[in-house]
């Protein structure tokens, strides 16, 4: 397939990554193929068997030269000093439409970074990242995706035995504030100055080579961050792992390990089971979004003056709160900024966490208060009170009713991916069913049409699933 294209990262200094073959299968199947992906990186017309050949190592692209990176990072708040690939594999890059695109291996075997793992990933956790990646993007929140999920008969070790799976993932870029830290942690300034370079002539769309180029970088990454930070709150999304190794330069979703959508409005809400502290709860995200920028900041010292970063910083509040109100606003259906939006907005969030409140189908459900309708949420005397001021302020909005109910339904969801329902994916995905899989996907990415046949995947939980708990361990 000779699309795929040596990665530019390869022109790096050698101390950046190690070039590297991969481990397939012995028995590779396809689980799932993108057809839509496909079809935006211009590779439609690749039998699928094909493509499992390739990403499978089956059937070698000679001019490739996958590497495994190099990455540091702030895990939980402490520093590790050397993280990397251990189970991933930056194939190459291949053109789309605008953008060149990253192939990446997640699961492809050992690396020198891999420490005590096996280098795999198992089928549980690369369905859960595939789907999410599928989710995100249907909701325009930008992240990684995937090409392909690639099956074996390969047994792990994990909590309990497991077969072990191939993701062929897709990002803008690969390049962490990890690999940045990596660099300035070992004394490296060279290097450091090396990857700024190399990101603000690899990524035109994003940076330019500007007076202060670096300044301006910098700028770029936490503006980028804060505003995929208001999304995620937008839409209720808890990524679970805000660790700087799992922060894309570019700003995109990445590195998804026991990510949850909220359901029941609640800011201290948890998605992994294994920060007890609570460091990354949904509530938290903004605030170590911008903790992660200084880490960054902080690994640019040798580029950046103190001043300077301070003030760029000082940006990261200032776009998160705007981006926020905005996203929230058109939630709301208006149109028009005003200064009683930010009291408005709040109050519905006090119903809903007070009185438990679905978040994605409060909003959804938003429109049928504007129709003088009953909401099936909002009933209670409080939330009765909060529509009235609600439809008065709408009184001040020059849409016609029609258009507003269009624009609310084309931001607030009807479907988001639930825990429960990529549980029940993958269960019937362990015993070689894929079908549940592919009606799921066909619903969250789809998720602000009706779909009226699909009307089950708009519920909440099932008891059962409440107590679902997800782990790093993957
Ligand atoms: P993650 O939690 O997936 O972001 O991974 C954190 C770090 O652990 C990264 O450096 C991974 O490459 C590494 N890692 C996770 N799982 C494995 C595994 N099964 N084998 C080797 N390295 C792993
Ligand atoms: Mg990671």
């Amino acid at each position: 397939m000779t699309q795929i294209k040596p990665h530019a990262y390869t022109e790096l200094p050698q101390e950046f990554y190690n070039l590297q073959n991969w481990q397939g299968f012995e028995n590779p199947s396809v689980v799932i193929e993108n057809a839509q992906l496909k079809k935006d990186l211009g590779i439609k017309n690749i039998q699928k068997q094909e493509l499992l050949e390739i990403f499978n190592g089956s059937l070698t692209i000679e001019t490739l030269k996958p590497l495994s990176m190099v990455y540091a990072g702030h895990q939980f708040g402490q520093y590790v000093e050397q993280l990397g690939d251990g189970r991933g594999l930056l194939l190459g890059q291949i053109s789309s439409q605008k953008d060149l695109i990253d192939i990446h291996l997640k699961g492809a075997g050992k690396t020198p970074y891999s420490r005590f793992g096996d280098g795999r990933a198992v089928l549980r956790s690369v369905i859960r990242e595939y789907l999410c990646g599928e989710a995100m993007h249907a909701l325009s929140i930008p992240s990684s995706r995937a090409l392909m999920i690639i099956g074996s008969d390969e047994i792990v070790i994990r909590e309990k035995s497991e077969t072990a799976a191939m993701l062929v993932r897709t990002a803008k870029t690969h390049i962490r504030f990890g690999n940045f830290e990596y660099f300035h942690y070992n004394n490296k300034p060279e290097h450091v100055k090396a990857l700024a370079d190399f990101c603000i002539n690899q990524y035109p769309a994003y940076f330019s080579k500007t007076k202060n180029a670096y300044e301006d970088f910098f700028r770029v990454v936490v503006k980028q961050t804060a505003c995929l930070i208001a999304k995620w709150q937008a839409y209720g999304f808890s990524h679970g792992v805000m660790n700087t190794d799992n922060m894309s330069i570019l700003g995109e979703t990445f590195d998804y390990g026991p990510y949850g959508f909220m359901e029941d409005y609640l800011p201290p809400y948890v998605c992994n089971h294994s920060d007890h502290q609570g460091r990354y709860a949904f509530k938290n995200q903004p605030y170590i979004g911008l903790w992660n920028c200084s880490a960054l900041g902080h690994a640019l010292s040798s580029l950046i003056p103190e001043e300077s970063q301070d003030e760029i910083l000082q940006t990261y509040e200032v776009i998160f709160q705007n981006t926020s109100a905005e996203l929230f606003r058109k939630k709301l259906g208006l149109g028009q900024e005003k200064s009683e939006d930010a009291a408005l907005i709040q109050g519905l969030l006090d119903i809903m966490e007070s009185e438990k409140l679905d978040y994605t189908n409060t909003f959804r459900n938003l429109t049928q208060a504007l129709n003088a309708q009953k909401t099936p949420e909002l009933d209670s005397e409080i939330a009765q009170s909060w529509i009235v001021s609600f439809q008065e302020r709408h009184a001040k909005e020059s849409l016609p009713i029609s258009e507003k109910l269009t624009l609310m339904n084309q931001i607030n969801p009807k479907f988001i991916l639930r825990n429960y329902m990529a549980q029940e994916a993958i269960d019937a995905a362990e015993s070689s069913d894929y079908s549940k899989l592919e009606t799921l996907i066909t619903v969250i990415t789809s998720p602000f049409e009706e779909l009226e046949k699909y009307q089950n995947f708009a519920n909440k939980s099932p008891a059962w699933a409440k107590d679902l708990e997800i782990s790093c361990s993957s």
